[in-house]
């Protein structure tokens, strides 16, 4: 098999871990990297130590192999064929973001293969109005494909197959990182979910401001009810019927790498001979956001250029199919 040639979009935190990931593995050479002021490229792969030193406020434009330019998504557009798969690290702040670049892609012709981490119900539901200009280009793009959604949603689906009535399915997350800066985007659209908040508040509030606003919370967010798309890539698939049965909550500590709650995924409902159970899927405490976030991203990448080569064409969720592992 020839390695895949991937691009990612976006190199805050979760674009330079999976610059990091990408490098261990055998099966897919990272080419392409940009963020919001700069680009790189390079058909042998890049240089990931340059990637991984750089802090907040630095660009790949700045690497080897880099250039300098506003519009670092274009230049990846640009590179047409020379890329397979595309995974999306970008903010989603406003919900319309990540479409709005799919479009781009779409209306370029590129044919090739995308994943992202995407969370909130309603950027979901936009994505999947894209269906027809990717099949149209064969083009294979997976949504919702990190931790939550993504990993723990995925294992609800499995979780189901002991029952012939869902209840509920409940999402408690807990992440731990140092600074809050090295995931922008990740803090803020968790922000957009305090009450007195949104997503357009969030986005514009400064650097300053978010960090007055967790020096009130001690650098914590604590989350119940989050719009988080779960909900309609469950219903999809016929685990819930109503999306009020899925709720996502979590606790985000901006000061400490140790995470401070434990991540479950519990599913409870009703089996064939009448009794009510649940099934819990916990993720180990040792193990990052970014570690539970790029490992499946990448391996629904995977199952997307194998459903590529299968004939396959459109958007689905990451409940529909299974991630491959990439070696
Ligand atoms: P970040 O703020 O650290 O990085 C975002 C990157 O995108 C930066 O490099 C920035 O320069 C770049 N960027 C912004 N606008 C751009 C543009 N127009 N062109 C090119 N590059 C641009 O973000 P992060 O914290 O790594 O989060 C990335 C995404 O992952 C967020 O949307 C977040 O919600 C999502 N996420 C999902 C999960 C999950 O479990 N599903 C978990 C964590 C984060």
């Amino acid at each position: 098999m020839n390695k895949m040639r991937i691009a990612v979009l976006g190199a805050g935190g979760l674009g330079k871990a999976a610059a990091q990931i990408l490098s261990m593995k055998e099966e897919m050479n990272l080419v392409a990297i940009c963020d919001s002021r700069g680009f790189a490229y390079c058909p042998e792969g890049l240089v990931v130590e340059s990637i991984s030193k750089l802090v907040p406020n630095d660009t790949v434009g700045d690497i080897v192999d880099g250039e300098m330019t506003t519009d670092g998504i274009g230049e990846i557009i640009a590179l047409g064929d020379k890329i397979d798969g595309v995974f999306v690290a970008l903010p989603n702040l406003p919900n319309e973001f990540i479409p709005g670049v799919t479009q781009r892609f779409i209306k370029a012709g590129y044919s090739g293969v995308f994943s992202d981490a995407l969370k909130r119900t309603r950027a979901v539901e936009l994505m999947f109005e894209l269906n027809e200009g990717l099949k149209k280009n064969k083009s294979v793009y997976l949504v919702g494909c990190g931790a939550t959604p993504g990993l723990l949603t995925a294992a609800a689906v499995i979780a189901a197959q002991s029952f012939v009535k869902i209840e509920n399915v409940d999402i408690g997350w807990g992440v731990g990182i140092s600074n809050w800066d090295a995931y922008k985007a990740t803090i803020r659209e968790d922000i957009a979910h305090l009450p007195g908040y949104t997503v357009e508040k969030a986005r514009t509030m400064t650097d300053v401001e978010v960090e007055e606003l967790l020096d009130q919370t001690e650098g914590k967010l604590i989350l119940h009810e989050m719009e988080h798309a779960d909900d309609v890539l469950l219903q999809r698939v016929g685990v819930v019927e109503s999306r009020s049965q899925v709720k996502v909550g979590g606790v985000m500590d901006t000061r400490s790498a140790k995470k401070p709650v434990t991540t479950t995924m519990t599913l409870t409902g009703i089996t064939y001979d009448g009794k009510r159970s649940s099934h819990k899927f916990i993720l180990g405490d040792e193990t990052t956001m970014a570690a539970n976030v790029i490992g499946p991203a990448l391996g629904y990448l995977k199952r997307a250029q194998w459903m590529k080569e299968h004939g396959l064409y459109g958007i689905y969720g990451s409940t529909e199919f299974m991630p491959m592992v990439v070696r």
